[in-house]
This record gives C-alpha cells, structure tokens and sequence, in this order.
C-alpha cells in the first residue's frame, strides 16, 4: 500500500502526519470516499467537485488546482495496481498550534489512501437490513450544511453506536424537525406508489453521489423521482427502502423500528436499480 501525503508516497507504516494536526484535534478538514470499478475511477469529477465546494463552505484553501488532485488521485491509484477498491482522499487544515484558530495553520495536507472496503456483510445485500431510528438528530444546516463532508461525523457515530446497541447495523437520523434525513454514511430512499422518494440536502441529507446516479437510473427506467419531506411514518409504510452510498452501493432495507417494510424482502425495484447500478458502474466509470 502507498498512501499520498502532500506529494509524496508513504508505505502503510510510515504515513503519519503530526499530533498538532487540526484535522485530528478537531476534525477540521473535508474528505471524499470514491470508487475504483474495473481500474476506472467512478464519478471522480463529481468528487473532486464536492470535496472543493466542501472546503470553500468552511474557508479550507487546497493549495492545489483541481485538475492536480484529479491526476494525484489517479495516480496513487496506478500506483496501488488496484483494479477495483476505495479511495479515501482527505483535506486537513493542517498543523497548527493547540488552539482551534485555523489561522495558526499554515498550509493544508492532503491524504490519498487506495484500499478495499466492505461495509455490510453480503448476506445483507442478499436479505436486507433491518435500521432503527436514532435519537441522535441530524446537525442542522444552520449550523453545519449537510453537503459539507467534513471530518465532523461525531453525530453519525453516536447514532451508529444506538445502531449497534440495538442490534442493528444502521440507523436513520431525523433532523431538528423530525423529518428523516439521511442514514448514518449513506442516503435513504422509500418507493411508494411507484414513485422513487428521498430526503432533501436541506432536510439534512448529504447531496450523495450514488443518490444522484441512482435518480439517473431510475429516470432512464421510466421511474419517477422526487427529493421530498418524508416522516417516518414514510418509511414504515413505503413499498420497498433501500440505501445508497458509495461505500455501500445499494443495500435494501426491510425492517424499520421493527416495522417490516413490503413483504419484508428487497423489492423488485430495488433488485432492478441494483442491477442497472452494476452494470453502470462499469460502463460509466471515469
Ligand atoms: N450520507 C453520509 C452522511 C455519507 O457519509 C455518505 C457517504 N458515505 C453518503 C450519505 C452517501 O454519499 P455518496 O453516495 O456520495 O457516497
């Protein structure tokens, strides 16, 4: 393995950045997780889009120009030989002194890691999975835009750890409103009526990449789309509920606050989007 760091390449036990890095005392930085199909980046212009739009909401300047980062990216994925895997590209703050000032930072860093990644075990793909609602809400806009992937995901962990403790492997979030926003790293859709549904960025949902090429799919299959206000009332009744993530891809959603959602088993929109994602993934990547 050789992760990047400000222009030089590291193995596994020697990429290290400082203590007084901002980016570990406060989680102050921004990131994007990407995807490698068959040798191919996926989506990488979208990322590298987000990643800067992330870092201008909280005044982060990457020293680099964004054609740059695409050709780093790329790089240390030749670099790694990996023909299919994850990227995880990172903006810190940098090091700085043990205040939270960012003005005692001097230059940003910059982290690319290339490795695999397997969020849910297969059967889940297969069988679906079964979500709870956190009590943890999502952080409102007003206080931290949910289309900033930053490295504050603090309230994700706390509702990942309700997950966990209620013996679930995900969970959704409400936002300050109590409507459902996102789950705790991935999007959330509901079928209903046909029609394919998903919370809005400004109801708290990250603006996801795979949600986007999803609608895509969806659209080209002559279903229609909507980003919308849903409850949880929405989901305990939809018709099929999946979610979707880079890391993840599609993984259904059967069971909700013990509520079984369809007839309990993926959805045959689900199975069909699944399919279709497959298959776009590869044709599709960059
Ligand atoms: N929401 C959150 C909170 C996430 O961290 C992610 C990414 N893991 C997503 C949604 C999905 O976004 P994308 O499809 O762009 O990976």
């Amino acid at each position: 393995m050789k992760i990047y760091i400000d222009g030089k390449y590291y193995g596994r036990e020697d990429a290290r950045v400082s203590v007084f890095n901002h980016g570990l005392l406060y989680g102050d930085g921004v990131f994007e997780g990407i995807r490698i199909y068959n040798g191919k980046v996926f989506r990488l212009k979208e990322h590298i889009e987000r990643l800067y739009q992330s870092a201008k909401a909280i005044l982060l300047e990457i020293p680099v120009k964004k054609e740059e980062m695409k050709n780093a990216v790329l790089e240390t994925v030749k670099i790694n030989a990996k023909e299919n895997g994850y990227i995880r590209l990172i903006v810190t703050r940098g090091e700085g002194s043990l205040g939270i000032d960012p003005a005692q930072c001097n230059a940003a860093t910059i982290i690319i890691i290339v490795a695999d990644i397997q969020l849910y075990p297969e059967e889940h793909y297969k069988n679906g999975i079964e979500i709870i609602t956190a009590s943890s809400r999502r952080i409102p806009p007003d206080s931290l835009d949910p289309r900033i992937k930053s490295l504050n995901y603090l309230n994700n962990i706390m509702a990942k750890l309700e997950a966990r403790q209620a013996g679930c492997l995900e969970a959704v979030m409400l936002n300050r409103e109590g409507f459902v926003s996102e789950c705790t790293g991935d999007n959330i859709f509901i079928l209903k009526n046909n029609e394919l549904l998903t919370p809005a960025p400004y109801h708290g949902a990250l603006d996801g990449i795979t949600m986007r090429t999803v609608m895509e799919i969806a659209e080209s299959l002559g279903i229609r789309t909507r980003e919308t206000t849903l409850t949880r009332y929405d989901l305990y009744n939809a018709d099929e509920c999946f979610m979707t993530g880079t890391g993840a891809e599609i993984i259904p959603v059967i069971k909700a606050d013990s509520r079984i959602i369809g007839d309990g088993m993926p959805g045959t929109i689900t199975r069909s989007l699944t399919d279709r994602f497959k298959q776009y993934v590869l044709q599709r990547a960059f």
